[in-house]
């Protein structure tokens, strides 16, 4: 009898890890790294651009009073994705309001804050999520730049300071600026340059970061700066030039 006991303890010890076991290969499908959206910026880039793990995308844009960004914006934003992105459950852009935090400048701390009270969609399922922050002020850390990409799946834009330089004479669109450093900040989430995508033919400008080397370019530096305002006056969005487009196919992307 004791030793029957014995056998079921076994065979239902058996049981059991059989049933982990296959738990855990079920499991292995999911993709751990993008499960979270806390990572560094670039991390989730094979997540974002192929199927594998995710067949859609949520981006939840969150702007402060006074800077909702225009409706042209959000669709060639959703376009860019649409472009190189493979996601055949759909991709959408949502866009909300949150309060003013009332600051001059941010920092990136300020950032991640300001973000964690207010990001409601998170990476589930087979939804992979990107946040982008529109702030009422400038970068505490570099008042030229429009836009920061701070996590693999965040993007903070600096609405202050793309006001500043748009809209008015001499100065491009709003929409085209936006869409300029929406699309810029969104590459580096998919990866680009050498940043969680690797370079199929070296094109990084390794003097200025994670850019390319290409000055027609969406990826090169002076994108994100204030130097690309005068440039968008008489030119059309940036795209990106063959060897970022490269990378990114490399990548599961199109
Ligand atoms: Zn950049
Ligand atoms: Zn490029």
């Amino acid at each position: 009898m004791k030793k029957k006991n014995y056998l079921m303890l076994i065979t239902s010890l058996i049981a059991l890890t059989i049933t982990f076991l296959g738990c855990k290969k079920e499991h292995e499908d999911i993709d751990p790294l993008a499960q979270s959206n806390s990572l560094s910026t670039g991390a989730s880039a094979n997540s974002f651009l192929s199927e594998a793990f995710y067949n859609r995308l949520t981006v939840e844009i969150l702007y402060m009073p006074g800077y909702e960004p225009t409706q042209s914006s959000v669709n060639n934003l959703r376009s860019f994705l649409i472009d190189h992105l493979n996601k055949s459950s759909g991709i959408e852009v949502l866009t909300r309001e949150i309060p003013s935090y009332g600051q001059e400048n941010y920092s990136t701390n300020d950032i991640t804050t300001i973000e964690s009270e207010n990001r409601e969609r998170f990476n589930a399922d087979q939804t992979i999520t990107a946040s982008i922050l529109i702030l009422d002020g400038e970068y505490a850390e570099n008042s030229q730049v429009l836009g920061i990409a701070y996590r693999n799946t965040s993007i903070a834009i600096f609405g202050g300071i793309i006001a500043e330089n748009s809209g008015g004479l001499s100065q491009p669109t709003r929409t085209k600026l936006e869409s300029t450093i929406f699309n810029h900040e969104f590459g580096h989430l998919l990866g680009l340059v050498n940043l969680g995508s690797d370079m199929v033919e070296n094109h990084q400008d390794t003097d200025h970061g994670k850019h390319c080397d290409e000055s027609d370019c969406l990826m090169y530096y002076t994108v994100e700066t204030t130097e690309i305002a005068s440039f968008l006056i008489g030119n059309d969005i940036p795209e990106l030039d063959q060897n970022c487009k490269n990378d990114l196919i490399a990548n599961g992307g199109k």
